[in-house]
This record gives C-alpha cells, sequence and structure tokens, in this order.
C-alpha cells in the first residue's frame, strides 16, 4: 500500500549508458581516450555554432579553467549571483580573485543586472550569470550589460543543458566561455563532468593544456603527433581535470537521449505547473517566447498564507515519501561568503526572502507517471 520512498533525484541511467561503460573497460583504455574526443566533438556538434568544446571531470573544474583562461586573478572582481552553488564563486578565490555577489530577479531567481549595475567597480572583469533551474539570463540583456562594462562574460550552465536563450541554444551565443555540469543529479550525467564551451581556439588551447598538468596536449594525441610517443612539454603549473573514457562513453549516450529527457521534464512540469494553481504557491517563471526551459529544478515558492512553512513543508513531504531540496541556500548566508566578505542578509534583500519560501521537488526524466502523481498528491495533501 505504501509507496517506496521517492529520491529528490535519480540518474536516468538505462542498459545503452551500461553497455557503453562495459566496452569502454572491455577496451583497455579507461583514461582520457577516444570516447573523451567523440564526446567533445559530438557535444560541440549538438550545440550547433561552431564551437569547441573540452570535457573536464566536473562543471567546477571548469569554472576554474574558464576564470583562469580570462585572466582573474588576485586584485580583480567576478559578478556572481548570491543564488548559485558555490563552486561558481570558489573557483574565483581559487585564482585568488574575489567574487562580487549580485542580488536576483525576484520572478526568476537569476542574476538581476541592475542590481549588477551598482556593483562593478574598477576592478571587475568579468560576469558569471547561472541560468537558474534551466532558463536562462536574457541573453540581449546580459550582452550589453557586458559590452557596456569590457566584461568577459563565464556562463555557468550547469542547469540549462539544453537551453535556448532568445533563439539560440546556451553554449552557442556570443560568450566567452560556457560550463556545463554532468553531475549525477543534472540534467545529463556522467557522474562527475562537465564541459566547457568557447569559440575562441586560444581559450581553448589554454584549457586544454591547464586541465592537464599544463602539459601541451592530451595523452590521447601523443600518437597522432609528428614528436616521439614518449616526449612531452610542461608549460605551466596545471591542474588534473580531465574526463575518463568510462565517463565519456556514459556522456555519449546520454547527450543522444538528451532531446527525449528534456520533453519527459517539460512534461512533468506541465502537469506540476496545473496541479498546483489553486494552491498558496508561487510556481517557477517559464521561458518568454524565442527561449526554452531545461527543466533541471521545479522550484515552489510557498505564499505567506500557506497552512505551513518551508522547513515544515519538507518534513511533511519526507513523510509523505517525496524527498525535496533547496536551491540554493544563498552564497551570501553561508559562514564563509559571509565572513570573508562582511555579508548581511539585508545586502541581497530578495535572495534572502525568496531563500526562505522556496523548495525543490523532484523532477527527473527517470520519474514514472506514479512518481509524479505521487509528488502531486503529497504537495496538495499539505497545501491545498
Ligand atoms: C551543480 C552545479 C555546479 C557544479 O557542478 P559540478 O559538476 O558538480 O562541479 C556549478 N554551478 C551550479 C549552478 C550547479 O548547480
Amino acid at each position: 500500500m505504501t509507496r517506496p520512498f521517492l529520491p529528490f533525484a535519480r540518474p536516468d541511467i538505462g542498459e545503452e549508458e551500461i553497455a557503453a561503460v562495459v566496452e569502454t573497460m572491455r577496451s583497455g583504455w579507461l583514461t582520457t581516450g577516444p570516447n573523451a574526443a567523440a564526446f567533445e566533438r559530438e557535444f560541440a556538434e549538438f550545440l550547433g555554432g561552431g564551437r569547441t568544446a573540452v570535457a573536464v571531470n566536473s562543471a567546477t573544474s571548469g569554472l576554474h579553467l574558464a576564470y583562469e583562461a580570462l585572466g582573474v586573478g588576485p586584485g580583480t572582481e567576478v559578478l556572481v549571483p548570491t543564488w548559485t552553488f558555490t563552486s561558481t564563486a570558489e573557483a574565483v578565490r581559487y585564482l585568488g580573485g574575489d567574487p562580487v555577489l549580485v542580488d536576483v530577479d525576484p520572478v526568476t531567481l537569476c542574476i538581476d543586472l541592475a542590481d549588477a549595475e551598482r556593483r562593478v567597480t574598477a576592478r571587475t572583469v568579468a560576469i558569471a550569470p547561472v541560468h537558474y533551474a534551466g532558463l536562462a539570463v536574457p541573453d540581449a540583456a546580459l550582452t550589453a550589460f557586458a559590452a557596456r562594462h569590457g566584461l568577459k562574460v563565464v556562463e555557468d550552465a550547469a542547469h540549462s543543458f539544453p537551453t535556448v536563450n532568445e533563439g539560440t541554444l546556451v553554449g552557442a551565443g556570443g560568450h566567452d566561455i560556457t560550463v556545463f555540469s554532468f553531475y549525477a543529479t543534472k540534467t545529463m550525467t556522467t557522474g562527475e563532468g562537465g564541459m566547457v564551451v568557447t569559440a575562441d581556439e586560444a581559450l581553448a588551447s589554454r584549457m586544454r593544456t591547464m586541465r592537464l598538468h599544463g602539459i601541451n596536449r592530451d595523452v590521447f594525441d601523443r600518437y597522432s603527433s609528428d614528436k616521439p610517443s614518449w616526449h612531452y612539454d610542461v608549460v605551466a603549473p596545471g591542474y588534473k581535470y580531465n574526463l575518463t573514457d568510462t565517463a565519456a562513453a556514459m556522456g555519449r549516450v546520454q547527450l543522444r537521449r538528451t532531446p527525449e529527457m528534456v520533453a519527459k521534464r517539460t512534461a512533468i512540469a506541465d502537469r506540476f505547473d496545473a496541479a498546483f494553481a489553486d494552491l498558496p504557491v508561487q510556481r517557477p517563471a517559464h521561458a518568454p517566447e524565442g527561449s526554452s526551459h531545461a527543466w533541471h529544478i521545479y522550484n515552489l515558492r510557498l505564499n505567506a498564507d500557506a497552512p505551513v512553512a518551508r522547513d515544515r513543508f519538507i518534513e511533511l513531504m519526507a513523510a509523505a515519501g517525496v524527498g525535496t531540496s533547496v536551491h540554493f541556500i544563498p552564497l551570501h548566508l553561508h559562514p564563509y561568503w559571509r565572513d570573508t566578505y562582511g555579508h548581511t542578509p539585508e545586502g541581497f534583500p530578495v535572495a534572502t526572502a525568496q531563500y526562505a519560501r522556496s523548495v525543490s521537488l523532484p523532477i527527473f526524466s527517470a520519474m514514472s507517471d506514479d512518481d509524479v502523481e505521487h509528488v502531486i498528491s503529497a504537495v496538495r495533501g499539505i497545501l491545498a
């Protein structure tokens, strides 16, 4: 009678992914090799627009490589929305730079460019917008903002694969670097992994080098080089951020399944929207005409007249057998960011207020119809 507990997220892994990983394990080549190279090519083809894709072992690594390639370092500042995962900001700190937190738009929960305008200084070199939940920061406004202040743009696209932003897929537009995540809960996964995308070959080359110890070419390339196979040049103190071939094999299958997976999440979002229309909640923002939503997160905001507050709602959902989460605890409320930069809740009034009423419901392509009904009846049982 009682249903099994529905986790907040579960990867959508089928027999094809399993077969691809097993085949790679049998192939004798586990680390970065033919599958990683093919994954990069296929990912760039999916986006279109003549991009170069660089596979990495996480989006956090990708953000680090992107900031490094663009010259973030001591004495520089990067505009980052406070409404994000700590990666977007921490990778600036790895390089000795300072993330300048920015409040968010009350409807989309994406970076508020009017607030960003107030926080730009002579030291600001870049902006790192997060396309929150899978809904993009409107592209024309972002492009104009960056151009007006002479800023580089690093898109944190951890939620937005695939998202159309004013007619163009995120990653195929006009920005310097776009970083995707293939973490286990993301819209497509390699367990751990990420992809960094750029149209600038010099940036791609720098990121490829820094991805693997500052060596000027990947292990795989040695076999097609004119130099002897044992030779390599270390040109910088790089990192160890390469993606394994087992992970890339899984990613290639997930990439092919992307249209099917995003269609499933969109259908779930539509069902939630219809089922919650009469409840004391604010439902998530939708993409405007000409753009799309990847539906990585379905964020519900409880109104003041809801029968329970957010924390109690989460407890009651768990008691009803449904896992939920909160995206995000704004960075300015975390001890490290608060204490290092002297942030206060009042400094980011929108994020602070929206955080108190936000909860994320399960929305993943492996959910069955019954799972969706389970979530709906749990939510309605508490709020209706
Ligand atoms: C998940 C996430 C990241 C980090 O991704 P990893 O691949 O786990 O490093 C970065 N930014 C945002 C907004 C995320 O949600």
